[in-house]
This record gives C-alpha cells, sequence and structure tokens, in this order.
C-alpha cells in the first residue's frame, strides 16, 4: 500500500449505511482544515484541531468559535455544518488490547530469516473496548513530531491527510497509523524492534489524543485545557514506557529541564527566553504599533526538533514527562510568535481600530491576563483571537516560572 492510495475499506453501519471506515478520520481531518485554524484556544479546546473533533462528536458546536461568525469565515461554516451532518452516521470503534509492551507479534522476515519483522501498538490509555471516540494519533501533530526524527532515515514521508506515516533506512522499514499501530520490517533482531519501538514511541507519544476532550497530549501536558489534568485518561499513554504524573502537577523549573538535559536542554532554555522577550517586546505600547519597528521574530523550529530528540533519548519516565511537557511549552510559545506576527499584518492591513482600545489589549496580553470570556466586540473578535494566542503561551510560562 502506498502514501498515496489506501486501501478502501467499505463497512456496514448499524443503521444500514454504508460507509468508508477511513472516513471517520478523514472527517475530522476536513473538519479541522475547515476551521479558522488560528489555535487561538478561544472555543474552549487547545487549538483547532480539538476544537473539530469536539465539534464531529457533539460535545462543542459552531457557536463556541466566535471567529466563525466573521463574514471572511462564512464559507467555513456552510462546509462545516454539511460536515457536521455527517456524524451521526460514524460508528465509534472500541479501543484495541493492549499487548504486553506494545508487541502485537514479532517474526522472521518472509524473504529471510536473518531479520525480523514486527507489529507494535502505542497506548493512548484508553482501556481494551472502551469506545474510542478520536482514534489515537493526532494527523498532524504526529506528521509534525516525524518530520524531526527524519534526520535519522534515509526517507521519511507522513500524511497530514491520512495520518500514515512511513520511514524506511538501509533495507529496513517502519509505518506509522493513526491507529496507533507501528509495522517494522527487516529490522535485525527482537532487541533492535523494542529498542526503535521505544524510541519512536517517546518521540510521537505527543500526537496521542484524549479520549475525554479530543486534544492532543502535548497540549493536555503543558496546561492547555479545561479539565483537572488527572482526568484525562491520555496521562496513562504509552505501551514501552509512561509518565510520572507527579512531574505533570508540578511543571519542571528552567533549572530543572536544563540540568536534566545538560548543554541540549539549556539551549532550548536559551531559545525560549528569546521568544519570550520577543512576545513581550512586541506587545510594549509604541507609537502607531507599527510592524516596520518590530524586531524579526526567532525561529523555534530547531529548538522543536532537539525537544524532540530529548525526549527519545529519555531514559526514565521523570525525563520523558519532562521532555514531552517543556514540547508542548514550545508549540504554544511558536503559536505565540505566529499570533503576534498575524495580529501585527491584521493591524496593518486596517488601520481604523482604536488606539487605545489596542493597547489595552496588548497591555493586559503581555502580562498574560487577557480577558477572552463573554462576549467580544465584532470588530476585534480576530485581533482578540491572534493576542489571545500570546496570551496563552506568556500564561503557561507564567504558571511554569518560565517567564523570564
Ligand atoms: S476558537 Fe480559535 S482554536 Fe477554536 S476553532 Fe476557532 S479559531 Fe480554532
Amino acid at each position: 500500500m502506498s502514501l498515496g492510495s489506501p486501501e478502501r475499506n467499505l463497512k456496514l453501519n448499524p443503521n444500514g449505511r454504508i460507509y468508508e471506515a477511513k472516513s471517520v478520520s478523514s472527517l475530522w481531518v476536513k473538519t479541522w482544515k475547515t476551521t479558522p485554524r488560528i489555535d487561538c484556544g478561544l472555543c474552549g479546546s487547545a487549538n483547532c484541531s480539538g476544537f473539530a473533533r469536539a465539534l464531529v462528536v457533539g460535545d462543542l458546536d459552531l457557536a463556541a468559535c466566535p471567529l466563525l461568525k466573521l463574514p471572511k469565515y462564512s464559507e467555513l461554516i456552510e462546509e462545516l455544518e454539511a460536515l457536521r451532518k455527517r456524524s451521526p452516521t460514524l460508528v465509534a470503534k472500541p479501543a484495541a488490547k493492549l499487548p504486553e509492551g506494545g508487541v502485537l507479534f514479532t517474526r522472521p522476515c518472509q524473504d529471510t530469516d536473518e531479520k525480523v519483522m514486527a507489529e507494535l501498538r502505542v497506548f493512548n490509555g484508553v482501556p481494551e473496548g472502551i469506545p474510542l471516540r478520536f482514534g489515537v494519533f493526532d494527523p498532524k501533530l504526529l506528521c509534525d513530531l516525524m518530520d524531526c526524527v527524519a534526520s535519522g532515515f534515509e526517507l521519511v514521508r507522513c500524511s497530514r491527510d491520512l495520518g500514515y506515516g512511513r520511514a524506511e533506512i538501509n533495507d529496513m522499514s517502519i509505518t506509522f497509523m493513526q491507529d496507533g499501530r507501528i509495522n517494522m520490517r527487516r529490522v535485525s533482531d527482537k532487541k533492535e524492534v523494542l529498542d526503535l519501538f521505544n524510541r519512536l514511541e517517546q518521540s510521537l507519544l505527543g500526537a496521542a489524543i484524549c479520549n475525554c476532550c479530543g486534544n492532543d497530549l502535548l497540549s493536555v501536558l503543558s496546561g492547555i485545557g479545561e479539565m483537572p489534568k488527572n482526568q484525562h485518561p491520555v496521562l496513562s499513554a504509552g505501551s514501552s514506557t509512561s509518565l510520572d504524573l507527579s512531574v505533570v502537577e508540578s511543571p519542571p523549573s528552567m533549572d530543572d529541564y536544563a540540568s536534566a538535559f545538560g548543554s541540549e536542554g539549556f539551549s532550548i532554555c536559551e531559545s525560549v527566553k528569546r521568544a519570550t522577550a520577543f512576545l513581550r517586546d512586541s506587545l510594549a505600547p509604541r507609537r502607531g504599533h507599527n510592524s516596520d519597528t518590530a524586531k524579526p521574530p526567532p525561529d523555534l523550529g530547531l529548538s522543536f526538533c532537539n525537544a524532540v530528540e530529548l525526549a527519545a533519548e529519555s531514559k526514565d519516565n521523570r525525563t520523558l514527562t519532562m521532555a514531552l511537557m517543556t514540547l508542548g511549552l514550545l508549540r504554544a510559545v511558536e503559536n505565540g510568535i505566529q499570533g503576534i506576527l498575524e495580529f501585527r499584518s491584521t493591524i496593518d492591513q486596517s488601520p481604523e481600530h482604536d488606539p487605545s482600545a489596542l493597547a489595552e489589549l496588548m497591555t493586559s496580553t503581555r502580562d498574560g491576563r487577557l480577558e477572552c470570556s463573554g462576549r467580544l466586540p465584532g470588530p476585534l473578535v480576530e485581533l482578540v483571537a491572534h493576542l489571545s494566542r500570546v496570551n496563552q503561551a506568556i500564561r503557561l510560562l507564567s504558571d511554569w516560572g518560565w517567564l523570564t
């Protein structure tokens, strides 16, 4: 099966209507693509992917996203309504049995018994038989994380539409599926299978979806989301590893993180400091809020990938939990940087906004106390949404004690 041509898998649902099994996941992908995709969190979900999942299962309705009320998104509303109507035909699949250590089987390869093939399963915390509302992996985040492990392989391909990825090196190939299965072909021996699985699982675990809220593990771990942390089933995720919940309850300080991960950890902390300074400087009162006066944004892409590598190399549950939590924080800060850039660009395109209202919004965002609840004034909704991304990052940094 190639990346571009998934096998068709037709099934009959209890209502007698034929649907494609793969449509369950593709409906969420289509719904996500039809959201504003700015990850502001104003709807109560951590990001637009979480909103799309909550929308499809009926946990949220379209009114939860204030952006969709803007004329520029009117077409999205129509498409989302149409997608939403399809959701009652979906049937939640029960979660599969968790094999010991995540290994479904290992056996000699068919063409050479000097190598082995294996199938393994990443666990997202949902016990066997419980309806799996959203699948195991968020396809986009899975691919973002896979991009970060690409340097260890000769070839990495990942489909954000299908939640299907493939990595190859020498003779060996590994496929990743949205339902949590990982297939390996032509691996040297069982020990290599287990070592590889453990590293890959630790790199990709952040893309696991929480069965209760529909948010991804990185968002839950970093502290974005509504529910008390100990009620998210995804915190039990991990087939060959597990999280240390005492770390989740008390986020690591910068010093803890740097001392756990040495020079790489220190360098990631320095990047976060530069990004934080950029966010706060960008929100400092200045005449006209003109983007000409703004500094270029720091690029957190390399730090993000380095943090994925640190997660893969973690030797115990405590450091893995710290690594994944910090990955979630980096993603929030990166989203905050994108938010401030889009805020500036929106202002430049529509300079009619009241400068004093903008200054007030920016000041409260700079302190992480932007008030986003209640009715938002129409013309400001989009600007508030972008500032909400910044506010979310600053609030997390403050909660973690990383606001320098
Ligand atoms: S409120 Fe923000 S995060 Fe939620 S769906 Fe709308 S744009 Fe996305």
